[in-house]
């Protein structure tokens, strides 16, 4: 679990880049760099996990690259008659920055048996430079190329290198080391460097630091090949102030003692890439515990002993559990020796599963007496999550970032395994479908959704990756696999493939490969369809007396569903195979109603038949099953967005479901599809209209909510969405402290919300509000937050203006969360007419944003912009800016697609005839 910074590069050009293409199996291996020379090597199991980057891998394979493929296989054939067929060199370009991913392939099948030797020098003051030393030692089966190592650092950084033994000529270009061929030999090599490490991923504090290389932020600190597929074996000394501890994925083989200074070596790691490497040193308290034979030591830095005691117990049992639960399931013993973990504060993810030596942020682990039993099971899936890791991910590894998805989501698809049942009170299924399908609807029914399984040109792009698909849809597209094989035969087939590729690296479409032969169905068909291509299946159903047809114009689409048939005889569900055009079944009396959806399992654009959405509309809140209400309310949305159903029924049938609805998700689920609706596709005339009813129903929610968290969910829809004089002056009181609401405690940042959605209302004290609320604050940190969106709030236009000004400027836009909030309530629903004008400069900055910004941030920049405009005039503003720009950057183009889907369909609701018009024009 983790989410990256990116760096922004261009591109490696396009001539360079490997088109893989399926070729059928070879007698022999064939190899070639880039030059064009061609050759023969004995296959070897690194070898032949080489060759199948992005292919769907019979080995052994062809590889062709672009301009140069017929030169090969012309080569190929000659080569059966005549060994020493050769083509000329042509110069080397320099490397891209970044690890290209030509870079990465050409390295992978041409370096093997890595090995590197690394020592760090670290001092106390994290302002004094780590000096580190490297003895990289490989084989190379290629030595007409320069050898090309990768150190961001740069020549400035680097002391000495040499080349087996010898001074090196090298280059230093964007970020690597270029070594000459002519220094290496055919056998093995080494190349040792002395430097100073970059510190940019070695997290430097006071007294700690810690290493954190994933994706490719190795090479930020030492030199090396930073790419998942060259697995290495690591050796590590660490020399550090005497009084601190350390810790790295091997075990601690000896240390020495000389003055203030202390060395401890490590043992040499099983083959790691460079991203699950780490270390971390300075001063932790270390706790150590046994369970069932393995000794495991937990780092931490917490000064509430009290805290560490009633915690460590679970934490180790947890980790034991898991371990054992995993061992069982794939039938491979933890593989990489010793188990340690760390417990940082402020850790940038959930966790790193670094092996032997696990990085976790302290407050997921380390929990307070207060914990609910939310936060327990999250505690719990984290640990299941990162342990899970140890098989997928790192024992047997992506061979290229763009499937890191896969691990993710076997490591989710383990952790709810091991975790749920240890959680009975929580509907586990109703959590599912609620955190993932609308998540990764809103993405996927937009123009600019794209494939589980991007493309990935440089590792410096690989932060663009994330995002809902691949967190969301994956696990959806995960669970369908288990669905179609069966839970035990895909069991057997990841024990298989674990087996297969332990200490190595496969693709996705090597599993799919193993996966297929336990199958009837075609899973490389399904793969493509659900992993390899974006988007999602349009299902039609419809009700023919006792006869059930689904529709799919795509055929392409194969999926298992649990259909829910209501009848006078009560509900029923029946699992059903969507596959071809057509699916039919037979139920036994005639439907009231049909809910493909109902079981929470289908995924997909779902067309209720007539009956059935009428019978929603009018009888969803007396279904019995959270589930199935869930997922009635995940389907009628989707059927709002396609205009299938009317704001106005949508909107009557939330404040009628609300009062009855008791399952907290569910509650939550409606509130923010009401909120959607009120601000976005009703009518002003409409919205007014409802206005009192919708607030009505969310202060009787407030005062009946069952527990303090569903009471505070109410009161915040209540605050987001209140309009009438009534309802804004009970806001104000709240504000005032001249209100309470029973059982609700507001917060600092409750009180804040509420001063600025009072100001975007413009009630007449607005300045003395924002003044007296920023008098309020107590946390230094969240009054600067306040000032700054301040003045996005003012009632004076050109104060707006000029705060939309200011972030053009780069220094402005650093606290990104900051700006994000200050450009939602700039164009709040409420200030529509003043705010379109800013719509065209705000993505006209985005390129900029991207360029400067953290990964989320164009996108929550976009989405704040675009989130609360609605008109017309709005969305052609949107249009003819993508329009205009004829090359603009694909991913971002997706971005803009993205967060202005609710906006086209909201304008597509105002003037339904003119889309219609369109529709059939088109
Ligand atoms: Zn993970």
């Amino acid at each position: 679990m983790w989410h990256c910074e990116i760096s922004c590069y261009s591109p490696p050009p396009e001539e360079v880049r490997t088109r893989p293409q399926k070729t059928p199996p070879k007698a022999s291996f064939e190899r070639r760099g880039r030059g064009g020379q061609t050759f023969l090597t004995t296959p070897s199991a690194h070898a032949e996990v080489a060759s199948q980057r992005f292919l769907d891998a019979q080995p052994p394979l062809l590889w062709r690259r672009g301009i140069a493929a017929c030169v090969t296989i012309m080569c190929l054939t000659l080569m059966l008659i005549e060994p020493g067929c050769t083509t000329t060199s042509r110069p080397e370009p320099d490397p891209a920055p970044g690890i290209a991913l030509t870079l990465a392939t050409q390295r992978a099948q041409t370096i093997n048996n890595l090995r590197y030797e690394l020592s760090f020098d670290i001092r106390a003051a994290a302002s004094e430079p780590v000096q580190g030393r490297a003895a990289i030692r490989f084989a190379r089966t290629n030595n007409d190329q320069p050898l090309v190592l990768d150190f961001a650092p740069g020549a400035e950084s680097l002391t000495s290198v040499s080349t087996n033994g010898k001074s090196s000529q090298f280059r230093s270009v964007n970020g690597h080391i270029v070594i000459p061929a002519a220094e290496l030999s055919a056998g093995l090599n080494t190349v040792e460097i002395a430097f100073r490490a970059g510190d940019a991923s070695l997290n430097r504090n006071p007294d700690f630091m810690y290493s954190l290389f994933v994706p490719a932020r190795a090479h930020l600190a030492f030199p090396c090949f930073d790419q998942p597929d060259l697995k290495a074996r690591f050796s590590l000394t660490l020399n550090t102030p005497s009084d601190w501890v350390s810790v790295s994925n091997g075990a601690e083989l000896s240390r020495e003692s000389s003055g203030q200074r202390l060395k401890i070596r490590y043992a040499e790691t099983e083959p790691i890439p460079t991203y699950l490497f780490a270390f971390a040193a300075g001063k932790f308290q270390v706790e150590t515990a046994e369970r069932n034979g393995r000794t495991m030591r937990m780092f931490h830095r917490e000064t509430d002993a009290e805290k560490v005691q009633r915690n460590r117990d679970a934490v180790f049992d947890l980790h034991a559990s898991s371990l054992a639960w995993l061992e069982k399931y794939t039938g491979i013993p933890y593989a990489f020796g010793k188990f340690d973990f760390v417990l940082i504060p402020s850790f940038q993810f959930g966790g790193m599963e670094h092996p032997g030596a696990i990085f976790y942020n302290a407050a997921s682990i380390l929990m307070e007496k207060s914990a609910t039993e939310n936060q327990m099971l999250n505690r719990a899936s984290t640990i299941a999550h990162e342990s899970s890791h140890m098989w997928f991910g790192d024992l047997v590894t992506m061979r290229w970032f763009n499937d890191v998805w896969m691990k993710e989501v076997f490591a989710n698809f383990m952790a709810a395994k091991i975790v749920n049942p240890a959680f009975p009170n929580v509907n586990h299924e109703l959590r599912f479908l609620l955190s993932n399908y609308p998540a990764a609807y809103s993405v996927d029914r937009t123009q600019g959704t794209h494939p589980i399984r991007q493309e990935l040109e440089n590792l410096n792009e690989a932060g663009s990756l994330y995002g809902a698909i691949i967190y969301e849809k994956a696990p959806i597209v995960m669970r369908q696999l288990e669905r179609i094989l069966g839970p035990e035969q895909l069991q057997q087939g990841l024990q298989t493939y674990l087996k297969q590729f332990q200490f190595g690296n496969a693709t996705w479409l090597d599993l799919v490969h193993l996966l297929d032969e336990r199958t009837a169905l075609d899973l490389a068909a399904w793969s493509r369809a659900w992993v390899e291509e974006a988007g999602r299946p349009s299902v039609r159903a419809e009700v023919q007396g006792r006869n059930i047809v689904f529709t799919q114009p795509d055929a392409r689409w194969i999926q298992q569903i649990d259909v829910l048939i209501g009848s006078t005889k009560g509900l029923r569900t029946v699992p059903v195979q969507l596959q071809k055009e057509k699916t039919e079944i037979d139920s036994d009396t005639a439907p009231q109603f049909v809910l493909p959806t109902g079981g929470g399992v289908a995924y997909g654009n779902f067309t209720l038949d007539e009956a059935s959405r009428a019978f929603l509309l009018k009888h969803l809140p007396e279904l019995n099953d959270p589930l199935t209400r869930g997922a009635a309310w995940v389907t009628l949305w989707e059927e709002l967005l396609d205009r299938r159903v009317q704001p106005q029924e949508f909107m009557d049938l939330a404040l009628r479901a609300l009062p009855r609805e008791n399952t907290e998700q569910n509650v939550q689920l409606i509130l923010g599809y009401a909120g959607r609706t009120f601000w976005s596709f009703l009518s002003d005339k409409a919205r007014a209209t409802v206005a009192p009813k919708l607030e009505q129903t969310l202060r009787s929610g407030i005062a009946q909510a069952s527990s303090s968290t569903m009471k505070a969910t109410y009161f915040s829809a209540f605050r987001s969405s209140v309009t009438t004089p009534e309802g804004v002056a009970f806001l104000e009181r709240v504000w005032r402290r001249q209100e309470k609401i029973p059982g609700l405690m507001l917060s600092e940042p409750d009180e804040a919300a509420m001063a600025l959605e009072l100001a975007v209302r413009s009630v007449p004290s607005t300045p003395a509000i924002l003044e007296q609320q920023r008098g309020r604050f107590m946390n230094p940190d969240r009054k600067a937050r306040f000032e700054f969106v301040m003045p996005a709030l003012s009632g004076d236009p050109a104060v707006r203006d000029k705060f939309f000004e200011s972030l053009s400027d780069v220094r402005n836009r650093r606290r990104e969360p900051w700006v994000a909030e200050g450009l939602a309530y700039l164009n709040h629903p409420l200030r529509r007419p003043q705010s379109e004008k800013y719509l065209r400069p705000a993505l006209e900055l985005l390129r900029e944003v991207q360029r400067t910004g953290d990964i989320f941030f164009p996108t929550n920049w976009t989405y704040a912009t675009l989130g609360g405009h609605n008109s017309q005039s709005a969305a052609e503003t949107v249009k003819g800016f993508l329009a205009e720009q004829k090359d603009y950057p694909i991913r971002l183009r997706r971005v803009i697609l993205q967060s202005a889907d609710e906006l086209f369909r909201a304008e597509a609701m105002q003037n339904p005839q003119d889309h219609d018009r369109l529709r059939s024009r088109s």
